[in-house]
Protein backbone atom coordinates (compact mmCIF):
# COMPACT_ATOMS: atom_id res chain seq x y z
CA UNK A 1 0.00 0.00 0.00
CA UNK A 2 1.58 3.49 -0.66
CA UNK A 3 1.07 6.08 2.11
CA UNK A 4 -1.93 7.58 1.43
CA UNK A 5 -4.53 4.84 1.46
CA UNK A 6 -6.33 5.15 4.73
CA UNK A 7 -7.42 1.40 3.99
CA UNK A 8 -6.55 -0.87 1.67
CA UNK A 9 -8.29 -4.22 1.39
CA UNK A 10 -7.71 -7.44 -0.56
CA UNK A 11 -9.27 -10.51 -1.75
CA UNK A 12 -11.77 -10.24 1.59
CA UNK A 13 -13.93 -13.13 2.26
CA UNK A 14 -16.24 -13.40 5.06
CA UNK A 15 -19.80 -14.23 6.15
CA UNK A 16 -21.79 -16.36 9.21
CA UNK A 17 -20.61 -19.67 9.80
CA UNK A 18 -20.65 -21.83 6.55
CA UNK A 19 -22.27 -19.08 4.79
CA UNK A 20 -20.01 -16.94 2.94
CA UNK A 21 -21.55 -13.54 2.01
CA UNK A 22 -18.43 -11.98 0.51
CA UNK A 23 -16.22 -13.41 -2.12
CA UNK A 24 -12.99 -11.59 -1.80
CA UNK A 25 -13.59 -7.93 -1.92
CA UNK A 26 -10.62 -5.92 -2.79
CA UNK A 27 -10.85 -1.73 -2.41
CA UNK A 28 -8.79 1.12 -1.21
CA UNK A 29 -9.94 4.23 0.36
CA UNK A 30 -7.23 7.19 0.51
CA UNK A 31 -6.49 9.88 2.91
CA UNK A 32 -9.12 13.19 2.43
CA UNK A 33 -11.36 10.80 0.29
CA UNK A 34 -15.05 9.44 0.84
CA UNK A 35 -15.41 6.65 -0.82
CA UNK A 36 -18.81 4.54 -1.52
CA UNK A 37 -20.12 1.14 -1.93
CA UNK A 38 -23.20 0.70 -3.29
CA UNK A 39 -25.75 -2.24 -4.34
CA UNK A 40 -28.78 -3.73 -3.81
CA UNK A 41 -30.70 -5.15 -0.87
CA UNK A 42 -29.00 -8.09 0.78
CA UNK A 43 -25.11 -7.51 -1.43
CA UNK A 44 -23.50 -7.66 1.36
CA UNK A 45 -22.54 -4.38 1.81
CA UNK A 46 -23.18 -4.43 5.76
CA UNK A 47 -21.26 -7.77 5.73
CA UNK A 48 -18.27 -5.61 4.47
CA UNK A 49 -18.40 -2.74 6.96
CA UNK A 50 -18.86 -5.10 10.06
CA UNK A 51 -16.00 -7.56 8.88
CA UNK A 52 -13.60 -4.55 8.40
CA UNK A 53 -14.58 -3.31 11.96
CA UNK A 54 -13.94 -6.71 13.46
CA UNK A 55 -17.49 -7.13 14.35
CA UNK A 56 -18.86 -10.20 12.25
CA UNK A 57 -20.08 -12.78 15.08
CA UNK A 58 -17.12 -15.35 15.37
CA UNK A 59 -14.66 -13.33 13.28
CA UNK A 60 -16.79 -14.09 10.58
CA UNK A 61 -14.80 -16.74 8.79
CA UNK A 62 -12.63 -14.02 7.38
CA UNK A 63 -9.46 -14.23 4.85
CA UNK A 64 -8.05 -12.11 2.95
CA UNK A 65 -6.12 -8.81 3.71
CA UNK A 66 -7.34 -5.65 5.32
CA UNK A 67 -4.74 -3.08 6.30
CA UNK A 68 -5.60 -0.05 8.01
CA UNK A 69 -2.70 2.57 7.66
CA UNK A 70 -0.29 0.37 6.94
CA UNK A 71 -1.00 -2.09 9.19
CA UNK A 72 -2.61 -5.32 8.83
CA UNK A 73 -5.46 -5.66 10.73
CA UNK A 74 -4.94 -9.94 10.88
CA UNK A 75 -6.27 -11.15 14.29
CA UNK A 76 -6.56 -7.22 15.46
CA UNK A 77 -9.56 -7.27 18.06
CA UNK A 78 -12.69 -4.73 17.34
CA UNK A 79 -11.54 -2.42 20.45
CA UNK A 80 -8.24 -2.06 19.21
CA UNK A 81 -9.26 -1.44 15.69
CA UNK A 82 -11.30 1.50 17.11
CA UNK A 83 -8.41 2.46 19.22
CA UNK A 84 -6.25 3.00 16.24
CA UNK A 85 -8.83 5.19 14.62
CA UNK A 86 -11.67 3.16 12.96
CA UNK A 87 -15.14 4.03 14.06
CA UNK A 88 -18.57 2.14 12.55
CA UNK A 89 -21.82 3.77 12.31
CA UNK A 90 -23.83 0.78 12.31
CA UNK A 91 -27.12 0.90 10.18
CA UNK A 92 -29.17 0.76 13.90
CA UNK A 93 -27.52 3.63 14.61
CA UNK A 94 -27.54 1.66 18.41
CA UNK A 95 -27.69 5.08 20.67
CA UNK A 96 -29.34 5.01 24.64
CA UNK A 97 -32.60 5.46 24.37
CA UNK A 98 -32.80 6.85 28.05
CA UNK A 99 -29.49 9.03 28.18
CA UNK A 100 -29.09 12.56 26.73
CA UNK A 101 -28.03 13.51 23.79
CA UNK A 102 -24.45 15.16 25.48
CA UNK A 103 -24.46 11.65 27.44
CA UNK A 104 -24.50 9.79 24.01
CA UNK A 105 -21.83 11.85 22.88
CA UNK A 106 -19.35 11.31 26.38
CA UNK A 107 -19.87 7.58 25.32
CA UNK A 108 -18.29 8.25 21.97
CA UNK A 109 -15.28 9.42 23.90
CA UNK A 110 -15.07 7.23 26.92
CA UNK A 111 -12.15 4.82 24.81
CA UNK A 112 -10.34 8.08 24.45
CA UNK A 113 -11.17 8.80 28.42
CA UNK A 114 -10.19 5.20 29.49
CA UNK A 115 -6.77 5.91 27.61
CA UNK A 116 -5.87 8.96 29.81
CA UNK A 117 -6.78 11.52 27.59
CA UNK A 118 -7.57 14.55 29.52
CA UNK A 119 -8.82 16.22 26.60
CA UNK A 120 -11.01 13.53 25.71
CA UNK A 121 -13.97 15.49 24.93
CA UNK A 122 -12.86 17.49 22.99
CA UNK A 123 -14.79 17.10 19.73
CA UNK A 124 -17.90 18.13 21.96
CA UNK A 125 -17.97 22.10 19.99
CA UNK A 126 -16.60 20.40 16.92
CA UNK A 127 -19.75 18.65 16.74
CA UNK A 128 -22.30 20.83 18.06
CA UNK A 129 -20.94 23.26 15.25
CA UNK A 130 -21.69 20.29 13.01
CA UNK A 131 -25.06 20.08 14.15
CA UNK A 132 -26.37 22.57 16.07
CA UNK A 133 -29.80 20.86 16.48
CA UNK A 134 -28.04 18.20 18.85
CA UNK A 135 -27.03 21.69 20.99
CA UNK A 136 -30.22 22.81 21.26
CA UNK A 137 -31.35 19.19 22.36
CA UNK A 138 -28.40 18.49 24.28
CA UNK A 139 -30.54 17.57 28.02
CA UNK A 140 -33.30 15.83 25.65
CA UNK A 141 -33.42 11.86 26.11
CA UNK A 142 -32.17 10.16 22.86
CA UNK A 143 -35.06 8.21 22.30
CA UNK A 144 -37.21 11.21 21.69
CA UNK A 145 -34.99 12.76 19.06
CA UNK A 146 -36.48 12.19 15.20
CA UNK A 147 -34.88 9.82 12.69
CA UNK A 148 -32.57 12.43 11.50
CA UNK A 149 -31.65 13.93 14.89
CA UNK A 150 -30.69 10.22 15.93
CA UNK A 151 -28.63 9.70 12.80
CA UNK A 152 -27.01 12.94 13.57
CA UNK A 153 -26.39 12.01 17.19
CA UNK A 154 -24.59 8.55 15.96
CA UNK A 155 -22.69 10.52 13.61
CA UNK A 156 -21.65 13.13 16.52
CA UNK A 157 -20.91 10.17 18.41
CA UNK A 158 -18.55 8.88 16.02
CA UNK A 159 -17.06 11.70 15.86
CA UNK A 160 -16.08 12.15 19.54
CA UNK A 161 -13.46 9.46 19.07
CA UNK A 162 -11.51 11.34 16.45
CA UNK A 163 -11.52 8.56 14.04
CA UNK A 164 -9.18 8.33 10.91
CA UNK A 165 -11.66 5.99 9.39
CA UNK A 166 -15.73 6.78 9.49
CA UNK A 167 -17.38 3.55 8.01
CA UNK A 168 -21.17 4.96 7.06
CA UNK A 169 -23.74 1.90 7.55
CA UNK A 170 -26.37 3.49 5.48
CA UNK A 171 -26.79 6.54 6.84
CA UNK A 172 -30.03 7.62 4.55
CA UNK A 173 -31.98 4.84 5.49
CA UNK A 174 -35.65 5.41 6.57
CA UNK A 175 -35.60 9.11 6.31
CA UNK A 176 -37.57 11.73 4.83
CA UNK A 177 -35.79 13.37 1.16
CA UNK A 178 -35.39 16.36 3.14
CA UNK A 179 -33.40 14.77 5.83
CA UNK A 180 -31.19 12.93 3.49
CA UNK A 181 -29.97 16.18 1.94
CA UNK A 182 -29.35 17.08 5.01
CA UNK A 183 -27.20 14.19 6.28
CA UNK A 184 -25.00 14.04 2.64
CA UNK A 185 -24.34 17.68 3.20
CA UNK A 186 -22.96 16.76 6.53
CA UNK A 187 -21.29 14.08 4.87
CA UNK A 188 -19.25 16.18 2.57
CA UNK A 189 -18.73 18.84 5.75
CA UNK A 190 -17.44 15.68 7.48
CA UNK A 191 -14.76 14.88 4.89
CA UNK A 192 -13.37 18.75 4.91
CA UNK A 193 -12.23 18.44 8.36
CA UNK A 194 -10.31 15.42 6.87
CA UNK A 195 -11.53 12.32 8.09
CA UNK A 196 -11.25 9.78 5.15
CA UNK A 197 -14.93 8.04 5.05
CA UNK A 198 -16.06 4.97 3.77
CA UNK A 199 -20.42 5.31 2.69
CA UNK A 200 -22.10 2.31 2.18
CA UNK A 201 -25.76 3.37 0.20
CA UNK A 202 -28.63 1.75 -1.46
CA UNK A 203 -29.50 5.91 -1.96
CA UNK A 204 -27.06 5.39 -5.28
CA UNK A 205 -27.71 9.04 -6.56
CA UNK A 206 -26.97 10.63 -3.93
CA UNK A 207 -23.71 8.44 -2.84
CA UNK A 208 -22.48 8.84 -5.87
CA UNK A 209 -22.91 12.61 -5.72
CA UNK A 210 -20.84 13.15 -2.43
CA UNK A 211 -17.88 10.43 -3.32
CA UNK A 212 -14.39 10.57 -5.03
CA UNK A 213 -14.67 7.07 -5.91
CA UNK A 214 -17.14 4.03 -5.91
CA UNK A 215 -17.88 0.27 -5.54
CA UNK A 216 -20.93 -1.26 -7.09
CA UNK A 217 -21.40 -4.56 -5.07
CA UNK A 218 -23.41 -7.19 -5.92
CA UNK A 219 -24.08 -10.62 -4.39
CA UNK A 220 -20.73 -10.55 -2.49
CA UNK A 221 -18.85 -9.27 -5.44
CA UNK A 222 -17.93 -6.22 -6.78
CA UNK A 223 -18.61 -5.95 -10.11
CA UNK A 224 -17.93 -2.25 -11.59
CA UNK A 225 -16.27 0.63 -9.76
CA UNK A 226 -14.24 3.92 -10.74
CA UNK A 227 -14.52 7.36 -9.87
CA UNK A 228 -17.83 8.77 -8.47
CA UNK A 229 -18.16 11.00 -11.31
CA UNK A 230 -17.83 8.38 -14.08
CA UNK A 231 -19.87 5.72 -12.62
CA UNK A 232 -22.99 8.04 -12.38
CA UNK A 233 -22.93 7.78 -15.91
CA UNK A 234 -22.00 4.00 -16.52
CA UNK A 235 -25.35 2.97 -18.44
CA UNK A 236 -25.17 -0.14 -16.14
CA UNK A 237 -25.30 1.89 -13.17
CA UNK A 238 -27.77 4.53 -14.29
CA UNK A 239 -30.04 1.78 -15.81
CA UNK A 240 -29.96 -0.76 -12.42
CA UNK A 241 -29.41 2.18 -9.99
CA UNK A 242 -30.27 5.47 -11.01
CA UNK A 243 -33.40 4.55 -12.95
CA UNK A 244 -34.51 5.82 -15.94
CA UNK A 245 -34.66 9.87 -14.91
P1 LIG B 1 -29.00 -4.51 3.34
O1 LIG B 1 -28.88 -3.19 2.69
O2 LIG B 1 -30.32 -5.15 3.13
O3 LIG B 1 -28.54 -4.53 4.76
P2 LIG B 1 -26.46 -5.55 2.57
O4 LIG B 1 -25.90 -5.28 1.23
O5 LIG B 1 -25.94 -4.77 3.71
O6 LIG B 1 -28.02 -5.44 2.50
P3 LIG B 1 -25.80 -7.85 4.15
O7 LIG B 1 -26.67 -7.43 5.29
O8 LIG B 1 -24.35 -7.70 4.30
O9 LIG B 1 -26.26 -7.09 2.82
O10 LIG B 1 -26.16 -9.35 3.79
C1 LIG B 1 -25.40 -10.12 2.87
C2 LIG B 1 -25.86 -11.58 2.96
O11 LIG B 1 -25.53 -12.13 4.24
C3 LIG B 1 -27.34 -11.76 2.79
O12 LIG B 1 -27.55 -12.92 2.01
C4 LIG B 1 -27.83 -11.96 4.19
O13 LIG B 1 -28.99 -12.78 4.21
C5 LIG B 1 -26.68 -12.64 4.87
N1 LIG B 1 -26.64 -12.32 6.30
C6 LIG B 1 -26.60 -11.07 6.85
N2 LIG B 1 -26.55 -11.14 8.19
C7 LIG B 1 -26.57 -12.45 8.52
C8 LIG B 1 -26.55 -13.17 9.76
N3 LIG B 1 -26.47 -12.55 10.93
N4 LIG B 1 -26.58 -14.52 9.68
C9 LIG B 1 -26.64 -15.15 8.50
N5 LIG B 1 -26.66 -14.55 7.30
C10 LIG B 1 -26.62 -13.20 7.30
Amino acid sequence: PTSTAVLDVAGLHAGYGKVEALHGATLRVDAGQIVTVIGPNGAGKSTLLNALAGALPGGGNQHGQVCFLGEDLHGVAIEARVARGMCLVPEKRELFATMSVEDNLLLGSYRRYRAGEKNHADQMPVVFDLFPRLRERRRQEAGTLSGGERQMLALGRALMAKPQLLMLDEPSLGLAPLIVKEIFHIIVRLKQTGVAILLVEQNARAALQVADHAYVLETGEIVLQGPAAELAHDPKVVETYLGLA
